[in-house]
């Protein structure tokens, strides 16, 4: 008698999702850890999270919910399990301990971190509030827990206009990421400045700006260029490009649509085209291609995020045998940390909006 073992099971379910984006050689590999994997989460009673940008293998086996980075701390808020295991980078695990405190959040790399993240510190916003004082500060979700707790509001790349607009104040600082703060401003019809780094530089009060950006960057998002745009379409005229917001404006405004990560896949799903490109991280143009294997993706694999790469299989099983790496937020950050989300979820709560992040 021939015994299914859970690691088969595991394998046949990965092939018949991935057979054609992953070889096969590899596919029974990460089936074995993937096996692990449940076995140690339903032991441990943990819930494992992963985020749109995971690599195929891992982001087609062993979540328990896949998305965007608020849709899953939405779920790690309503969990009723011990312990989060989120594979995504650190200011996303910061949001599920924001959201839900009494768990234990774990990071499977201590070096999944995010360049717009660092790009900002406290003591910047702090400063930033000095220079330009009463005006409200907006911070996007993709920032440290310290400097949430420093803003008015956060906000997602789906619902920044939206919370630029609902603080009816004639000028906003909007942190930390230069593109999408462009692309607000576009959005909103707002004119924008970019204050000198050096104090005592401001920009002229005469000057008609409402908002006021900072110098921070996705790595992966600035990397796409117009030029990367007119090639791909001179080589596939049929193509549909979707930018992500954190790409330039000039990038944006050349593609056919321009939404966050769950909102160009909702897109992909509900429209037929012959081919697309996502303009974002390469992972997700594997991940639509397995779950759409109708659609055609082109993709661009030679940008790649350093930081959402270092979450593997393997180590997501050594977080789980080795409960690392716990992501704590003091308490007193995390209050007012939670303040800033909560308001922006009240936001798009309002407007009955995808609050989608990323
Ligand atoms: S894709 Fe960009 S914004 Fe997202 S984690 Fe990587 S560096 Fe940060």
């Amino acid at each position: 008698m021939f015994n299914i073992t859970a690691k088969d099971e595991m394998y046949l379910r990965m092939q018949a999702m991935l057979r054609n984006v992953v070889p096969d050689v590899e596919l029974r590999y990460k089936a074995e850890l993937a096996a692990e994997i449940i076995r140690l989460k339903q032991e441990k009673n943990a819930v494992i999270l992963g985020h749109n940008y995971m690599e195929p293998a891992l982001f087609h086996s062993v979540p328990d919910f896949v998305g965007d980075s608020l849709e899953l701390s939405r779920k790690a808020a309503e969990t009723d399990k011990d312990i989060i295991v989120f594979c995504g980078v650190r200011f996303m695990a910061e949001t599920a301990k924001i959201l839900n405190p009494s768990k234990t959040v774990l990071l499977p790399s201590e070096k999944a971190g995010c360049s717009l993240a660092a790009s900002i510190t406290a003591a910047d916003v702090r400063e930033l509030r000095s220079r330009f004082p009463g005006v409200p500060v907006v911070s996007y979700v993709n920032t440290y827990a310290e400097v949430k707790a420093e803003s008015d509001v956060c906000c997602t790349s789906s619902n920044a206009a939206a919370v630029v607009r609902s603080l009816d104040s004639p000028t906003v600082i909007f942190l930390p990421d230069e593109y999408l703060a462009r692309n607000v401003a576009r959005d909103t019809g707002k004119h924008i400045v970019f204050p000198s780094l050096a104090p005592g530089h401001e920009p002229s009060s005469e000057l008609d700006y409402q908002l006021i950006g900072w110098h921070g960057r996705c790595e992966v998002h600035e990397k796409f260029t117009l030029q990367d745009v007119k090639g791909i379409r001179a080589q596939f005229p049929d193509v549909v490009i979707l930018a992500h917001p954190e790409c330039s404006p000039e990038v944006v405004e050349a593609s056919d649509f321009s939404g966050s990560t769950t909102a160009m896949i909702r897109y992909v799903e509900r429209t037929t085209a012959p081919r697309y490109l996502l303009l974002t991280e390469c992972a997700m143009g594997d991940n639509i291609a397995a779950a759409n294997p109708d659609k055609d993706m082109l993709r661009l694999c030679s940008v790649r995020c350093p930081h959402m790469n270092q979450i593997t299989l393997e180590d997501t099983l050594e977080a789980l045998r080795l409960g690392r790496y716990v992501i704590d937020v003091p308490e007193d950050v995390r209050l007012r940390a939670a303040r800033a989300v909560t308001r922006m979820l009240a936001v798009g709560a309002q407007r009955g909006e995808d609050t989608s992040l990323d």
